[in-house]
């Protein structure tokens, strides 16, 4: 800290991010990633399309890829604002949606971005401790007057909650905004979208960050009724106009436009996940139920910080979250068949070493 740091500043407590090791080739399961390039239409949109033009702004409105989402998703462009990632949204969001007189709602164990936010913004928050079994049990937010935020599919669990469950939550109070994290939805969870024209109090937030293999490419996006969406807009323009580059709009259009290429990605997750969960129960772990491109798994025996210490030193990353109640499980991301298979057969090789 310098002596110019602000007594504002002084007390943010930052995200800390996955470890992202720039040395060793390690078999990288900590960060959500997706095992799989990104489209090679999405190669080919960034190589011939746009480099010669980066002497210019991009698009502050990002109109092309708004327009693919709008076609992709059935909606309005006044539907879509995008962001530099869905945190950036997420961030908007909770600036434009949370303030003095307006907390923040958000469970105990979820995307741990959500805390970090209300700091930076200095807002109350009401942490709702999840049931057990990691179960969101929406009953418990009915009441609260305040912006909730849920995470669906949760992050680091991987549960999910019905949409009838949301429905509830916009419908008991339409003046509450509730915002949708659906960082991870493309993996066989069941999104509010059909939701969104019913209720003008939803905000839904997705990324290409996973499910299209572009975590690098930095693009998310809000989805919502038209003036939830100018409201966003409006932080938006009071931060940074051209949150997304050249390179990451082309991108983005790309990678909206493979659908072949998204499903077939998808679909190989989802199978890999179900491979990986039989394979580590069989090896005494207990796998909390995952819709999300992650497992979320405690072992029987063997404490989850060691595992996670020994897969590292072995060459496999996991993420462990050295947090009350979660500081058992280890999050493991769904990569390839092939990296699973490696993770699988370390930690054989770990656990029979007992
Ligand atoms: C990964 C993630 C995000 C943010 O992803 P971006 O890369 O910023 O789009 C948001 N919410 C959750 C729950 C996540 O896991």
């Amino acid at each position: 800290m310098s002596r110019f740091l602000t007594a504002e500043a002084s007390i943010l407590s930052p995200y800390t991010p996955g470890e992202q090791p720039q040395d060793q080739q390690y078999v990288k399961l900590n960060t959500n990633e997706s095992p799989f390039p990104p489209s090679p239409r999405v190669v080919k949109a960034i190589s011939k399309g746009e480099i010669q033009r980066l002497n210019l702004y991009p698009d502050p409105d990002c109109t092309k890829l708004v327009t693919a989402l709008a076609n992709y998703y059935d909606l309005k462009s006044e539907n879509i604002v995008l962001g530099n990632g869905s945190d950036e949204i997420l961030a908007f969001a909770f600036r434009a949606f949370c303030g003095k007189g307006k907390p923040v709602a958000y469970s105990d164990i979820t995307y741990g971005f959500y805390k970090v936010w209300a700091k930076l913004y200095d807002l109350e928050s009401i942490v709702v401790p999840l049931r057990d079994g990691f179960e969101l049990n929406v009953d418990d937010y009915m009441d609260l007057d305040a912006t909730i935020v849920i995470a669906n599919p949760n992050a680091p669990t991987g549960r999910q909650i019905p949409i009838a469950d949301i429905q509830r939550l916009l419908e008991k109070d339409p003046d509450r905004v509730v915002i949708v994290d659906e960082a991870y939805i493309d993996f066989g969870g069941e999104s509010c979208l059909p939701l969104l024209y019913r209720y003008d109090n939803l905000l839904i937030v997705q990324t290409m960050s996973k499910s299209r293999s572009l975590a690098g490419g930095r693009v998310g996006y809000g989805l919502g009724s038209p003036a939830l969406i100018s409201d966003i807009t409006r932080i938006k323009y009071s931060f940074n106009p051209y949150n997304l580059n050249r390179l990451s709009i082309a991108a983005g259009v790309a990678a909206v436009e493979d659908d072949t290429y998204f499903k077939a990605c998808t679909g190989s997750v989802m199978a890999v996940r179900s491979w990986t969960v039989s394979a580590l129960e069989e090896l005494g772990f207990t796998v909390v139920p995952s819709v999300a491109n992650f497992i979320f798994a405690t072992h029987d025996t063997k404490p989850a910080k060691e595992l996670y210490q020994t897969l590292k030193s072995e060459g496999v990353l996991v993420r462990w979250f050295d947090a009350p109640k979660i500081d058992n499980h280890c999050r493991i991301t769904i990569g390839s068949m092939e990296q699973m298979e490696i993770l699988v057969e370390t930690l054989e090789r770990i656990l029979e070493g007992e």
